[in-house]
């Protein structure tokens, strides 16, 4: 086992080509690390400027969030993890952005987050966006679950939001999007820290049979 097995799962993930999304990558974006048993933000894949700069959440999106996260006292890299369920930007055949298929978002998550988030043994996961709050619940849509935590199968409570660019889009929902910062990090301050990610059988909302891996994985 190795002294520090973060940075060795992250040497293992710079050199993946385990599906096609490594040809349309220009950099592999492993993500943010902050300290074991913190708060870990989840997004859904890189876009173009991630891309380029192999670093999650830059540009206008990126400074939003990291202005929410200053709002409440934390900084990524140092309180806060920063992490996307996939690690190749996926892209149309004109070369934009797209949306990440599910299978995608299984592949990949279930190669490398899934290890990340073992290891970093969250306090809380915030998922950002619709496409990796259906990662952890594959039932769920950003308009029930909004803005609320749930205790999730694999004994990491989950708090949802929307996505910085979301935001940007809608800035009427700014002062909402503070609100949500302020609660989970209420919240986020509640989560006693040797919680972390253990193995609970009692499932408060109830992953569904196709997120059995993640449960055999933290098991
Ligand atoms: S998307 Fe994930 S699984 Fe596919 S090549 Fe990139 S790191 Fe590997």
């Amino acid at each position: 086992m190795s002294d520090n097995p973060l940075a060795e799962l992250t040497k293992n993930v710079l050199v993946c080509e385990a599906c096609h999304l490594k040809d349309s990558r220009t950099k592999i974006v492993p993500g943010i690390y902050g300290p074991v048993n913190g708060l870990c933000i989840i997004g859904e894949a890189p876009g173009y400027y991630e891309d380029q700069q192999g670093i999650p959440f830059v540009g206008r999106s990126g400074k939003l969030l990291d202005k929410m996260l200053e709002s409440i006292g934390l900084k990524r890299g140092e309180d806060v993890s920063i992490l996307n369920v996939i690690k190749c930007r996926p892209t149309t055949d004109d070369g934009k952005n797209r949306t990440p298929t599910e299978s995608e978002l299984r592949f990949c998550g279930e190669r490398w987050l899934f290890k990340q988030l073992k290891i970093l043994a969250p306090k809380l996961v915030v998922s950002i966006g619709s496409i990796s709050l259906k990662f952890f619940i594959p039932s769920a849509t950003v308009t029930k679950y909004v803005g609320e935590a749930y205790d999730t199968d694999f004994g990491v409570k989950l708090f949802v939001t929307y996505h910085p660019a979301y935001i940007l889009r809608n800035y009427n929902l700014l002062e909402l999007y503070e609100d949500h910062f302020k609660k989970l990090k209420d919240i986020y301050d509640e989560v006693p820290s040797a919680e972390g990610i253990k193995s609970q059988k009692n499932k408060i909302l109830g992953l569904h049979s196709e997120q059995k891996s993640l449960t055999d994985f933290f098991g």
